[in-house]
């Protein structure tokens, strides 16, 4: 039944966002779901110790280190594997590093808390400016006398610019594809041969799987304060051959959302050489657009470049209630 609330915009974006669901409905089936912000720890794999990149066994490497099967920076503070050796865990920080960079704003905006806790982001060019999500809400704040924020205070608006920090986005790609292979099915990870490849080189070029300009995530971002609660991570698999890749992976975390598809020649042979547009796996605020205050930001992302990015600003916005004066 329709709400008489809810604007055209809306109804047309749960039209739109419903319409993908049945269709990943009709042709793929979840092989792997989890939320990752309860107490209790998962851990994939069992010993004895093999990892499932170099193929090497305890104790000709070792397996001392907590390897999260989903990046720690994303939120993940409960979900470990086995099968992730000491050298290959140490091979994927670059890849880390070059995704922590990408998100970082977002992750601030959102209070999405990693190893050091939620991250903060410094404003640029107009004195010290910070800000930082806590328990009870996103915190902004600058120093006495320094200008801070750009304030229209007829609109209500504060807008912060800063600088993006630089990454390889090839990079941070390579770090979802990782996270999204430590989460296949044993029985899937055969398909997977030449990304498991990839992900043994310590550089991005070196045994790359796809070409420069088939590396897309498409992303969301909520324009309100953490409404994924916890961090969701899926797979999604396609039940038989059509136009469309063989893999997904999701993930929902703070108030933004990733998507990938994870190159994967064995399956996706038949889609040489097409042009295929991928549907968005619609999530919860997708469905019901009215949840949130402000339509959700959509992007596609191309992440082929090998190369750190420039540097670079951008600006974010925010709607303010009212301000108190902090003595
Ligand atoms: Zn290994």
């Amino acid at each position: 039944m329709i709400d008489p609330d809810w604007s055209p915009r809306e109804i047309l974006a749960a039209t739109v966002a419903l319409s993908h669901l049945r269709f990943y409905q009709q042709h793929y089936t979840v092989v792997a779901f989890h939320g990752l912000g309860g107490g209790k720890r998962i851990t994939l794999g069992k010993k004895p110790f093999k990892c499932r990149f170099c193929d090497k066994e305890s104790p000709a490497v070792s397996f001392k280190k907590r390897a999260h099967a989903v990046s720690e920076l994303l939120g993940n503070k409960i979900m470990t594997s086995l099968y992730e050796c000491d050298s290959c865990n140490g091979r994927f920080q670059a890849f880390e590093d070059d995704l922590a960079k990408m998100t970082l704003a977002a992750r601030s905006m959102s209070g999405v808390r990693g190893k050091k806790g939620s991250p903060t982001l410094v404003g640029t060019g107009r004195g010290p400016v910070r800000m930082k999500a806590e328990c009870d809400g996103l915190h902004l704040s600058h120093d006495a006398g320094a200008p801070g924020f750009i304030e229209d205070p007829i609109n209500k608006t504060l807008a912060l610019t800063y600088d993006i920090q630089p990454h390889r986005p090839l990079g941070a790609y390579k770090a979802l594809c990782k996270s999204a292979f430590t989460l296949l099915p044993d029985d899937e990870v055969t398909h997977f041969r030449e990304l498991k490849s990839w992900l043994l080189q310590s550089d991005l070029t070196t045994c790359q799987v796809y070409s420069s300009g088939s590396h897309f995530c498409y992303s969301t971002v909520l324009p309100t304060f953490k409404p994924f609660k916890q961090p969701i991570v899926c797979l999604l698999k396609r039940k038989r051959q059509i136009d469309a890749p063989y893999m997904l992976f999701f993930i929902a975390t703070g108030n933004f959302t990733y998507q990938i598809s994870l190159p994967c020649p064995e399956m996706d042979d038949h889609l040489r050489g097409k042009a295929i547009t991928v549907l968005p796996y619609p999530h919860y605020y997708q469905l019901q657009p009215w949840l949130v205050p402000k339509p959700i930001v959509e992007r596609l992302l191309e992440l082929s470049s090998a190369e750190r990015t420039k540097q670079k600003t951008d600006t974010i916005t925010w709607t303010f209630g009212s301000k108190v004066q902090v003595l």
